[in-house]
């Protein structure tokens, strides 16, 4: 039987853990690393976890990795990873060499997204999509049992479909108007720091100092009756609303998974996601999508990460 190991790299930490064939995850433990200033110390810092996780459990036979990134399909080739500070980094080949076994790169959501239709809450989905909202915006889809890459590997990037005005609030990608420039919990959390320094939203009595507004901050801050906060996440969870129930009018999705920390953080902006999604979707279409939650949690990525690449030893794949 093979053993996989599935790794989850985001901005700020990663995560690991060994995953069976079932997609059940043993040992998952999740590490800070603050960040690399370099990708061959990132190719490092996997490297020790590989190498720790080995000495536990014994020797892998691959290692599936998703990663906060827009990963060339077939080669795991990063073209940019905007919280990494990555732009054209070889990261599969450079992980191959290191690591010497198979090792497959995938987009952090696509990850997610799998492990959720092959052990979660997407299971027995015909056309399953993905939407996670936190600091960035992504999505996956999953169709007939075949994760969507799209051309070059950068299908899904919802969070770069333009919502806005051409003069619209500008996104990290330079350009303005995407989803991600309103809905993003970075966009959020600098457009909420503006209205503070103009006194148009209420400071945190407790925090009046601080630096970095978080979507949680905003979510007290409209309990407690603060209009401009709340319509921050409300305008932010009706575009959201709106290029979701789009999708579902185009894609035909059985199942709709939302998840990820502005998502988990803010019943407001779920709310008005969900209003706006059953105006903006064709009734039709919105009748048959069941609205789901992540059934895996934070298992999801390491263990689909881990079962794409145990494809790649069925299957191998160019
Ligand atoms: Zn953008």
């Amino acid at each position: 039987m093979t053993r996989v190991l599935g790794i989850d790299l985001g901005g700020t930490g990663l995560r690991r853990g060994v995953v069976a064939v079932d997609g059940s995850v043993e040992d998952l433990r999740s590490v800070r690393h603050g960040g690399f200033s370099h990708p061959m110390e990132a190719v490092e810092r996997i490297a020790a976890v590989v190498d720790e996780a080995t000495a536990k459990h014994g020797p892998f036979d691959a290692v599936g990795l998703g990663v906060a990134a827009w990963v060339e399909r077939g080669t795991g080739f990063v073209t940019r990873a905007p919280n990494l500070g990555w732009i054209d980094v070889p990261f599969g080949e450079l992980l191959r060499r290191r690591l010497k076994m198979p090792v497959a790169v995938h987009n952090d959501l696509k990850a997610i997204a799998w492990g959720e239709y092959r052990f979660g809450a997407g299971a027995g989905a015909s056309t399953l999509l993905v939407v996670f909202v936190g600091t960035g915006v992504g999505a996956a889809v999953v169709a007939d049992g075949q994760l969507l890459l799209g051309g070059r590997g950068f299908g899904g990037e919802i969070g770069h479909v333009q919502v806005g005005p051409a003069d619209g609030p500008t996104c990290g990608c330079g350009r303005r108007g995407c989803l991600e420039a309103y809905v993003g919990g970075h966009a959020m959390s600098r457009r909420a720091q503006e209205l503070s320094l103009q006194g148009r939203i209420s400071t945190l009595p407790e925090e009046a100092d601080r630096r970095e507004w978080t979507v949680s901050d905003l979510e007290d801050l409209s309990r407690r009756g603060d209009s401009e906060a709340l319509a921050l996440l409300e305008h932010g969870g009706t575009l959201l609303g709106r290029a979701i129930g789009s999708l579902v009018t185009f894609l035909n999705p059985d199942f709709v998974l939302m998840g990820g920390g502005v998502w988990d953080s803010s019943e407001y902006l779920r709310d008005a996601m969900r209003a706006a999604l059953d105006g903006a979707s064709h009734p039709d279409l919105r009748k048959s999508v069941h609205l789901a939650e992540s059934a895996l949690g934070t298992k999801a990525g390491v263990a689909g990460a881990a079962d794409l690449a145990r494809q790649i030893l069925e299957r191998p794949i160019g």
